[in-house]
C-alpha cells in the first residue's frame, strides 16, 4: 500500500523548505523530499548570504512580494527563536538589515525604475551622487558618471541559515522529511500524482516541484524555461576599517548594460564576497560542476569588479560555485502546471529567487489547499503561460 500525504514537496531547498513549513504549520501532512540534506552546498542557496531589498525593477508585482517577505523573514526569526533546536550556533540573526546600496550610472533604469519603487510602495530609501557615496562609505570607489541609491532596511538573509530554520519548524510542526532520497519521475495514477524516488513510490493530493536548478529533470516540459548556470564567488581579504561589518552596506553595482555584482561586506574572518550576476556556464545535467578556478575568469572578473568599485580588497580567500535557475527574462514561476493534475512548480530564482522565499511559501500554501484566489499575489505575473519563451 502506498503512503499517501496531502502534499509532497519534491526539493526542500529554499522555496520547499518556507513552503513545507507553512504547510505543516497549517496542520497538513506533508512529505518533504530531497536529493540532498538541506541546508548544502549542491544547489542554489549556499554561500551563507544573500541580499534582500524592497525596491525592485520588475514591477509591482515583484515590490509587493518583496515587502510581504521582508515581513516574514522578521516574524520567522522571531518564532525560530523560540523554538529550541530551532537556531544553529553560528548565527541567531536570520534578517541583518544593514543596508543595501545599488550603485549604477547616472539615469539608468537599474537606478530609476528602483527609485520608482521606493516612491510608490512608500520604501525608504536615499538617494546619493558619487561623491557622497564615498564620504559615507570610504571603502567605495564610485565613478563620477554613477549615482546609488540605499535602502536602509535592505540587508543579508543568513539563507543556510534559514533553511535549516525552516527544516526544523516543518518538523517540529509535524512535517516529514526524506533526505538524499532523489526523485525520479513524476506520473499520474488513477488521477492522482505519484512521485518516484530511489527509495519508494509515494502519493499525494498535490505536488509541489521546487527542485530549483534541476527541475526539468523531474518536469521534462521546463527543459527549455528551467536552465542551470554556474556561478563562482568568491572571498576575499578586507581591511576591517574599511569594508568591516558597519564599514559598508551590502552592495550591488550596475557597470552599464548588463553587467552586474553583488557582494557583501566582511563580516567576520571569512572576508569581503563578491559574485558576478550576468554571464556564467550552463551547468551540465549529470556532470559535476566544475570548482572555482576552473576557469581563468572565475576570479579575474571578480578583480575587476573589486579593482573598479573596491580597491583596497586584498588577496583571494576562497571561492565556491552556486548555481542560479535561470528562468526566461529573469522571472518567477509559481503556477500549478497545465496538463498535469494537480502539480504545482515554483523555481526560476534566477539568481535573485532567495528573498521572496517566505512570501512564496506563504502563497503557495494557501493556494495549493484552497486555490490561488484565496491569497493576494499577482498570480498572473507569475504563471507558466507568460513566461516570455
Ligand atoms: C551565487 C548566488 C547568489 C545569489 N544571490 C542572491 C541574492 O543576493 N538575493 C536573492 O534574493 N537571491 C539570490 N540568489 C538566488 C537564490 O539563492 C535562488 O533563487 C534560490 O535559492 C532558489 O531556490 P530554489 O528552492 O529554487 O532552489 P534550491 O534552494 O537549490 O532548492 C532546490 C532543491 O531541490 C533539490 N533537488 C533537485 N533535484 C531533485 C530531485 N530530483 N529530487 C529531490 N530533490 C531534488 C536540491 O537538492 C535542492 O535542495 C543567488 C543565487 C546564487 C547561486
Amino acid at each position: 500500500m502506498l503512503q499517501k500525504f496531502d502534499v509532497i514537496i519534491v526539493g526542500a531547498g529554499s522555496f520547499g523548505m518556507s513552503t513545507g513549513y507553512q504547510l505543516a504549520k497549517r496542520g497538513v501532512s506533508v512529505l518533504l523530499i530531497d536529493a540532498h540534506d538541506p541546508p548544502h552546498s549542491y544547489g542554489s542557496h549556499h554561500g551563507t548570504t544573500r541580499i534582500v531589498r524592497g525596491a525592485y525593477t520588475m514591477g509591482e508585482s515583484y515590490v509587493k512580494l518583496a515587502l510581504r517577505s521582508i515581513e516574514l523573514w522578521k516574524k520567522l526569526e522571531r518564532e525560530a527563536a523560540e523554538v529550541p533546536g530551532t537556531l544553529g550556533h553560528d548565527h541567531a540573526t536570520l534578517y541583518d538589515p544593514i543596508g543595501v546600496i545599488s550603485i549604477g550610472p547616472r539615469g539608468s533604469r537599474f537606478i530609476r525604475s528602483k527609485t520608482e519603487s521606493c516612491i510608490a510602495f512608500g520604501i525608504p530609501y536615499e538617494a546619493l551622487n558619487a561623491q557622497q557615496i564615498q564620504e559615507r562609505w570610504p571603502g567605495f570607489s564610485v565613478p563620477s558618471h554613477m549615482e546609488g541609491l540605499y535602502e536602509p532596511e535592505g540587508g543579508i538573509l543568513y539563507s543556510e541559515q534559514i533553511i535549516a530554520s525552516y527544516r526544523a519548524l516543518a518538523v517540529h510542526y509535524g512535517a516529514k522529511l526524506l533526505p538524499n532520497t532523489k526523485v525520479l519521475q513524476l506520473v499520474s495514477e488513477a488521477g492522482e500524482p505519484l512521485v518516484v524516488t530511489e527509495r519508494g513510490s509515494f502519493t499525494a493530493g498535490s505536488v509541489l516541484v521546487s527542485a530549483g536548478a534541476w527541475s526539468a529533470r523531474v518536469l521534462p516540459e521546463l527543459h527549455n524555461i528551467i536552465k542551470p548556470y554556474r556561478k563562482p564567488i568568491a572571498w576575499f581579504k578586507a581591511p576591517k576599517e574599511r569594508y568591516g561589518r558597519g564599514r559598508l552596506p551590502a552592495f550591488i553595482f550596475n557597470n552599464g548594460g548588463a553587467e552586474e555584482y553583488f557582494g557583501f561586506p566582511a563580516l567576520d574572518e571569512s572576508g569581503l564576497k563578491i559574485g558576478r550576476h550576468d554571464g556564467g556556464y550552463p551547468a551540465l545535467p549529470g556532470q559535476p560542476v566544475p570548482p572555482f578556478g576552473a576557469y581563468e575568469e572565475d576570479e579575474a572578473e571578480l578583480r575587476h569588479a573589486l579593482n573598479l568599485f573596491l580597491p583596497e580588497a586584498g588577496e583571494l580567500l576562497a571561492g565556491q560555485t552556486c548555481l542560479y535557475e535561470n528562468a526566461p527574462g529573469e522571472e518567477f514561476i509559481i503556477d500549478e502546471l497545465p496538463g498535469r493534475s494537480r502539480v504545482w512548480f515554483a523555481g526560476g530564482g534566477s539568481g535573485h529567487g532567495f528573498k521572496f522565499a517566505s512570501g512564496i511559501g506563504e502563497a503557495l500554501s494557501v493556494a495549493m489547499l484552497k486555490g490561488k484566489e484565496h491569497y493576494p499575489l499577482d498570480w498572473d505575473a507569475f504563471t507558466l503561460k507568460g513566461v516570455n519563451l
